[in-house]
């Protein structure tokens, strides 16, 4: 099975956090079968200082989406998330989201449609979320969404004009 993730860490050194997590993410899920450039964009949901880098990757892998959420959850500890800090800031602000190191997301499954406590496929917010489109756009920009049956291109435009209409 092919899957899509998508890294994103505001740290200051996002880039080199960014990195590590792809090589991680490659050893512990499977084989690099293309990835993004680091894109950078604003923070989004909350005030930050900092913008965010993200990171589109698909890779090869012979797991089944639960256990590549567990390989991702399990990268995102390594390379030092810490949920705590991320809680109490969040108290602090009083907003939805924080700063993080790194988050991984799984976007896609191929066209396999999950939905579980633990994990939804295609990512909920994917089509609504440049961060999320124009990585992905790089590396799969005719793959079609399961749900919405539209290609990434499409999605990705369309957010694009509707932005420009608000
Ligand atoms: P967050 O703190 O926003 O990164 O959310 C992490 C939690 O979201 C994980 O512990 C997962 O159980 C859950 N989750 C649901 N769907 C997904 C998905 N497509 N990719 C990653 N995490 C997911």
């Amino acid at each position: 099975m092919r899957v899509a993730l998508l890294t994103g860490s505001n740290a200051p050194d996002r880039e080199t956090i960014l990195q590590r997590t792809a090589a991680l993410l490659v050893e512990r899920i499977g084989r690099l079968v293309a990835h993004s450039a680091i894109c950078t964009s604003s923070a989004w949901g909350f005030r930050s200082e900092r913008d965010f880098a993200n990171q589109a990757l698909l890779l090869e892998t012979e797991l089944e989406p639960e256990q590549v959420l567990d390989e991702a959850l399990a990268v995102e500890q390594i390379v030092g998330r810490d949920r705590e800090a991320e809680s109490r800031e969040r108290e602090l602000t009083g907003e939805r989201y924080a700063s993080r190191v790194v988050d991984v997301d799984i976007i896609l499954c191929e066209d396999r449609v999950i939905s579980t406590p633990r994990l939804r496929v295609p990512h909920p917010l994917m089509h609504e979320r440049e961060f999320v489109l124009r990585p992905l756009c790089e590396i799969m920009a005719a793959e079609r969404h399961p749900l919405l049956g539209r290609t990434i291109e499409e999605l990705y435009n369309a957010l694009k004009t509707n932005a420009q209409k608000i």
